[in-house]
């Protein structure tokens, strides 16, 4: 079989070990099925059970309780931008959204298609080197939803708690930090994510809904963004992305084995830690771009002293094995993505590759 090297993609991002060998195993024909999963009617039996399992295991994880709807849809969290404010914003037709790095930005050219977007807070004046304190968010109390992205995956920062939003409604956008802890889903209104960070493989975008929220969609709206018609369908209103959901389920059932989302977030603090510690005690050499108190445990964002050197480490580090590191262009630099599926090996080795390439060029 082909080696497989350390792959620090933003997204599509790394996957299981283990989901992608029982995915390899079960591909030309699934135990007691004799097909494919490729090839499976999403009306099926077999499929019934894979999407039924994949939500029972994902309301597990997350202790989602009865109150919610959990959705497979299509067009990526960038249909999401879209989506909440057709379903969500009227009759209001305003919303506040916290703006936080690219992804919020898009949110809201989305959102002001369909309303007044009052922008609650934003760093870009400080090229979203962190998310905003409690205190500098200036919420509408009568506005149809808050609007968040917990995990900024260009410019490697994140929420460590949810902003306090008293009685409206919170909506998260959670693509790259999904499933990285356990959080207090009582508290949202409505969270998507596209799979492809997080949870599988991209196609597939998952969405937790309160069941009240439901009653906004109105009848007006296009079938197929209309999250209501979406739920009443259990995902199957069209062709649902069959093979992601089932990657998803695998991938639920790999995070129940490791010992669920406490587990998980142990592990995603101790490999986070490492490369923070590696950042901080280089003396300056590699410059984290995130202020520490709004670090991600995700994506890894730091920069060198210069393009030249940042370009030289990232073409040893490829050449070692070590891929997918050169950072956003709208941040430069490096970013190493490090979600739940990257091993703590492959960071243990790329921490003493940079203390060698400090010790040979700093
Ligand atoms: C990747 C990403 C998106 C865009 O996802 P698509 O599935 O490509 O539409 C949106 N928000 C966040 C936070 C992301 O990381």
């Amino acid at each position: 079989m082909e080696k497989r090297i350390y792959n620090f993609s933003a997204g599509p991002a790394i996957l299981p070990e283990e989901v992608l060998k029982e995915a390899q195993e079960h591909l030309f024909a699934l135990p007691g099925v004799g097909m494919s999963v490729l090839e499976i009617s999403h009306r099926s039996k077999v499929f019934d059970k894979i999407i039924a399992e994949a939500k029972e295991d994902l309301k597990k994880l997350l202790a989602i309780d009865d109150n919610y709807e959990l959705l497979f849809l299509q067009g990526g969290a960038s249909l999401q931008f879209s989506m909440v404010p057709l379903n969500l914003m009227p009759p209001k037709n305003k919303a506040d959204y916290i703006v936080t790095g690219s992804w919020s930005k898009k949110a809201v050219k989305e959102a002001k298609r369909v309303g007044t977007v009052n922008i609650a807070a934003s760093t870009e004046q400080e090229n979203f080197t962190r998310v905003p304190k409690q205190e500098e968010i200036k919420l509408d109390p009568d506005a149809a939803y808050v609007h968040f992205t917990s995990n900024n995956t260009i410019y490697g920062t994140e929420f460590h708690k949810e902003p306090e939003v008293g009685k409206v409604p919170l909506v998260c956008d959670a693509s790259s930090d999904i499933l990285h802890k356990k959080i207090d889903v009582n508290k949202y209104a409505l969270i998507y994510a596209g799979a492809q960070k997080n949870m599988g493989p991209s196609g597939v975008t998952f969405i937790i809904i309160r069941k009240d929220m439901l009653e906004r969609s109105q009848d007006t709206l296009h079938s197929m963004l209309n999250y209501k018609i979406h739920v009443d369908n259990g995902s199957l209103y069209n062709t649902p992305a069959v093979f992601g959901v089932y990657i998803i389920n695998l991938v639920a059932k790999w995070l129940k084995n490791l010992g669920g989302l406490d587990a998980m977030y142990k592990i995603n603090e101790e490999k986070a830690g490492l490369l923070y510690k590696c950042i901080d005690e280089s003396s300056g050499f590699y410059k984290g771009h995130a202020l520490p108190e709004s670090r991600s445990l995700m994506n890894i964002t730091f920069r060198l002293n210069s393009e030249d050197l940042e370009k030289k480490l990232i073409s040893e580090a490829s050449a070692a094995g070590f891929d997918g590191l050169k950072g956003h262009r709208s941040v430069g630099g490096l970013r190493a993505s490090i979600y739940n599926a990257f091993p703590k090996k492959g960071v243990e080795d790329l921490v003493s590759f940079m203390k060698d390439f400090q010790k040979k060029n700093g």
